[in-house]
């Protein structure tokens, strides 16, 4: 389960602009809040705390440790200031993955997110770096996508689609979308 946030402190973004999340809740919609003993919302979900495109309502008072320690990689510096998750549908955020160590992690805010022009530049712009980049559709789908000339152990695949995430070539991506 990842476990996500919302970050209203502002941090400064790679162009050395500061960044908040201003009017952005969608992490507080898109992603699992909880542990294994103790869950507050699941995944594709308004959290019952948020104010949505205003922020958290316990902020202050009593958000879990997971949502303060979460941060997207919006407002970590990735992408132009107009790619604000609330205006791609799209939150884009590292997780360390079995097998893999960190993983480029995209989730679909509508069902439609990750098929956009804006979601497959950056699904190209990691993958041919060589990062693992997973695919988290709005609906449950997820796809794990590696650039073409990576070959996927037995292991790994047997792991991941056991778990129902589908593994996928850049290639095929491209083609379907
Ligand atoms: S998705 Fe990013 S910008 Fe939006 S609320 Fe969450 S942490 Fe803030
Ligand atoms: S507790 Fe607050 S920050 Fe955490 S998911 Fe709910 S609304 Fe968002």
């Amino acid at each position: 389960m990842i476990e996500i946030g919302q970050q209203q402190e502002q941090i400064m973004s790679e162009s050395n602009v500061p960044r908040g999340c201003g009017g952005c809740t969608l992490c507080c919609f898109t992603h699992a809040v909880g542990t294994s003993e103790k869950k507050l919302k699941g995944p594709d979900t308004w959290c019952k705390h948020c104010d949505i495109g205003r922020g958290c309502a316990v902020y202050e008072t009593g958000r879990p440790l997971a949502c303060h320690d979460f941060k997207c990689a919006w407002l970590e510096g990735e992408g132009e200031e107009a790619d604000r998750p609330d205006r791609t549908n799209v939150v884009l955020c590292w997780q360390y993955m079995k097998y893999l160590g960190q993983t480029f992690v995209m989730c679909g805010g509508t069902s439609d997110a990750l098929t956009t022009a804006y979601a497959m530049r950056i699904t190209e712009k990691y993958v041919r770096r060589g990062i693992p980049l997973l695919r988290e559709h709005h609906g449950g789908k997820r796809e794990l996508c590696f650039d073409d000339e990576v070959i996927v152990e037995e292991k790994l695949r047997q792991a991941y689609e056991a778990a129902n995430v589908r593994i996928v070539y850049l290639s095929e991506l491209t083609a379907t979308q």
